[in-house]
């Protein structure tokens, strides 16, 4: 049985100043790894033999309806304007309207050289595939807007990375769109206002159709960064290199390479190898969403001709946000503690926790999962300290109705942890797909215990001090 994808493109139906229109480069024995059911299910696609997914997702058979392209975009990398970006390595097929009514792109990644690629070989290796396979659907699981993963494929060819030879791996992801900021800072810094508009026109369409204008555009994106940096910060989630082309348009996160999930609490915690300076830190992450908002807001600032109006209203979206970010970080972290609709004046107590974690290096997930039970205090060397602090937390709790209930929404009993992901890679190297298999399974359940030996926070051996971009 063939696999079909009901395509319904929209994207490639604009000129191809956004786009290069781009094939996947065949590989020599593609295998199935990864397939998601739930989400071919979501999409409308109907899934085929496992022969025949292989070749349509290594790419070397284009699907029926299919248009393939590789976007283009510009972007700030660590601050810095690189004009020559775009898809280097990735190839979208096309989009699907899924059973919920939205539009989503499935697209390849790892699929061949695109007139983007510069100096890359287009390809991906199985690790950073899987990782983001894995990862990606965790965030999904956990309720947080995210792209995702419909399927991870081996190639049968070998890649060269720094770390050696390695397996090559496609991986087929999908998201309400590819766009970011940095797709509009590529017309917005050529001069280009015609482009530039077409694309804030096709953004709003597709996705804020109430937004009025591209001011409304800014405005309805700082909204959704504004909910996601918060959310990602709830689960102890570093992004890791938050450049302006990893920043969606569509408030989903983006770019699974260098991430991490904090296992002992660090607010200036980085895990990149390339993130020297630290700008991609756990606790700056609000501040750079701030930044790239920016960013997007002189971009968009381009097509507008009142362009004095336009520069107070775009200045007053952008500069609420701290704000924003502030009020959805209290939420989220009062929920953490049992409080449902935290107030300005309940900050000190979460405060407080989170310096005595930092203090001690308690557990991130593990501490706020524990809160409650016998088994908090276990998480801190200064056993009197965090004592003092339940007391304190227990006389606010009284004015709680159902503080456990509120806690276990949204503490995660299992994260998808570094040595856990090294271990899964490392295994699939070698051909064993048990342990992906079974993170997959567990996080898909993230705030329920199903297997509590992924739990555990790893021991001073396990410990995984940085991650590398990999690619
Ligand atoms: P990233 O740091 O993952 O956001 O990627 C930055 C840019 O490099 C993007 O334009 C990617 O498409 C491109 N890129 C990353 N890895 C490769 C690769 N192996 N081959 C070609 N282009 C790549
Ligand atoms: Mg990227
Ligand atoms: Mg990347």
């Amino acid at each position: 049985m063939t696999l079909r994808i009901p395509f319904d493109n929209s994207f490639a139906g604009l000129p191809n100043t956004f786009y290069s229109a781009q094939n996947p480069t065949p590989v020599s024995a593609p295998y199935m790894i990864a397939f998601n059911e739930s989400l071919a299910q979501l999409l409308r696609v109907q899934p085929g033999d496992l022969a025949d997914m292989a070749q349509i997702f290594a790419g070397n058979v284009v699907p029926d309806g299919a248009a393939p392209l590789a976007q283009l975009y510009a972007g700030h990398q660590f601050g810095n304007y690189n004009p020559q970006l775009g898809d280097g390595r990735a190839v979208l097929l096309g989009e699907t309207v899924g059973t919920d009514g939205i539009r989503r792109d499935i697209q390849l990644k790892g699929s061949g050289p695109t007139p983007y690629s510069r100096m890359g070989d287009g390809r991906a290796w199985l690790g950073p595939v899987l990782r983001e396979y894995v990862i990606s659907e965790a965030m999904h699981a956990m309720g947080i807007p995210t792209t995702r993963a419909l399927a991870a494929v081996g190639t049968g060819d070998t890649v060269y990375r720094d770390t050696g030879a390695m397996p090559g791996a496609v991986l087929t992801r999908v998201a309400q769109s590819h766009l970011r900021v940095g797709s509009f800072q590529v017309f917005a810094h050529r001069g280009q206002i015609a482009p530039l508009t077409q694309l804030t026109n096709y953004a709003i369409a597709r996705h804020y159709p109430e937004a009025d204008g591209p001011m409304g555009l800014l405005q309805a994106v700082c909204d959704a960064q504004a909910a996601l940096i918060p959310a990602w910060m709830s689960v102890g989630f570093i992004h890791g290199v938050m450049n302006t082309d990893n920043c969606t348009i569509s408030g989903e996160t983006i770019d699974y390479g260098p991430c991490a999930f904090m296992d002992s609490f660090d607010q200036g915690r980085v895990f990149s190898s390339i993130d020297a300076q630290g700008r991609y830190a756990y606790g700056n992450q609000p501040g750079i969403a701030v930044w790239n908002m920016a960013q997007f807001a002189t971009a968009l600032l381009q097509q507008m001709d009142n362009k004095e109006a336009a520069l107070e209203q775009a200045t007053a979206i952008v500069h609420a946000m701290p704000d924003r970010i502030e009020a959805q970080w209290l939420t989220r972290f009062g929920q953490k503690i049992g409080l449902v609709g935290a107030k300005t004046e309940d900050r000190v107590l979460i405060d407080d926790l989170l310096a005595l974690m930092q203090k001690d290096g308690a557990d991130f997930t593990n501490t706020f999962a524990a809160l409650g039970t016998d088994t908090a205090r276990d998480q801190f060397v200064d056993r009197d300290g965090f004592d003092a602090w339940e007391k304190d937390w227990m006389a606010r709790l009284q004015s709680e109705a159902d503080a456990q209930t509120t806690m276990a929404r949204c503490n995660p009993q299992v994260i998808p942890r570094n040595h856990r992901i090294e271990d899964m890679i490392s295994h699939a190297v070698a051909g064993d797909y048990e342990p992906l298999e079974r993170l997959n399974k567990a996080l898909k359940t993230p705030y329920t215990s199903t297997d509590p030996d992924l739990h555990s926070a790893p021991t001073t051996q396990q410990i995984v001090p940085a991650t590398f971009c990999g690619t």
